[in-house]
């Protein structure tokens, strides 16, 4: 369970995130779903723990801030950030290390065998281009086990394939009881993944939806509706 409670976060005089709350319940998949600069990358990089903010949020119950929360939750950032002298291989080894994950070596395999990422192993982290950097940082956050997922638009900059993988990796990981939380400007992207959905603009969520609230309606007219 990821639960946020009148989470607020300012630049300056810019107030990116309004007194937002809302829950994402054990093994869902929550959307965050709202156009540029509506105030999603600062909602995940608050539960990340990258920015300061005013707030609570809880992650299977435990402070966001505890060390104890940080071990089960894996964040994808929106800008994937690679060492260059690491290897594929070696960016997973850090952090099943730095995790302690008890993930085996032919767990590490089958996450890159989902990747097509197998024989990419031993390229260096600057020779990767921007898709393939991302799916890296997807495969670091698989190689966590973690309990609650962080996905900060994760289909951009991917290929068809990798996001057609993407998508079944996140139905996979919502069948082990895993929490997502995606954000995106991209309604299709989503449309068979999702269970709850918060829709921002302007750093407020201006409508909220369950799967079966959505039932039988449009998403695209029930998108329109709440933003206008
Ligand atoms: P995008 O997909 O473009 O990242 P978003 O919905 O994720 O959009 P945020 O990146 O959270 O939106 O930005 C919310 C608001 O905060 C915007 O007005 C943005 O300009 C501002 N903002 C974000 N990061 C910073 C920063 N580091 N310094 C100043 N203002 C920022």
């Amino acid at each position: 369970m990821l639960e946020i409670q009148g989470l607020s976060k300012t630049y300056g005089n810019n107030v990116a995130v309004d007194n937002v709350s809302f829950s994402v319940p054990d093994g869902q998949v929550g959307i965050l779903l709202g156009p540029n600069g509506a105030g999603k990358s600062t909602i995940i990089k608050s539960i990340a723990g990258l920015l300061r903010y005013k707030g609570a949020i809880r992650i299977q119950g435990l402070p966001a801030r505890s060390m104890d929360a940080k071990k089960v939750f894996a964040y994808v950032p929106e800008i994937p950030n690679m060492f260059d002298a690491l290897t594929v291989r070696e960016h997973i080894e850090y952090i099943r290390m730095a995790y302690s994950s008890d993930i085996t070596d032919e767990e590490v395999d089958e996450i890159l065998r989902e990747f097509e990422m197998e024989d990419k192993q031993e390229k260096l982290g600057n020779e990767l281009s921007k898709g393939m950097m991302q799916k890296v940082s997807i495969c670091c956050a698989l190689a966590v086990k973690p309990r609650v997922i962080l996905l900060d638009e994760p289909m951009v900059g991917l290929d068809p394939a990798a996001i057609k993988k993407l998508k079944e990796i996140v139905l996979d990981l919502r069948n082990k009881g895993v929490t997502v939380l995606i954000s995106t400007h991209m309604l299709e992207m989503v449309e068979e993944l999702w269970d709850i959905m918060f829709v921002m603009e302007k750093g407020h969520i201006v409508g909220s939806y369950t799967k079966k609230d959505a039932e039988g309606r449009d998403l695209d007219e029930l998108f329109f509706a709440m933003t206008g």
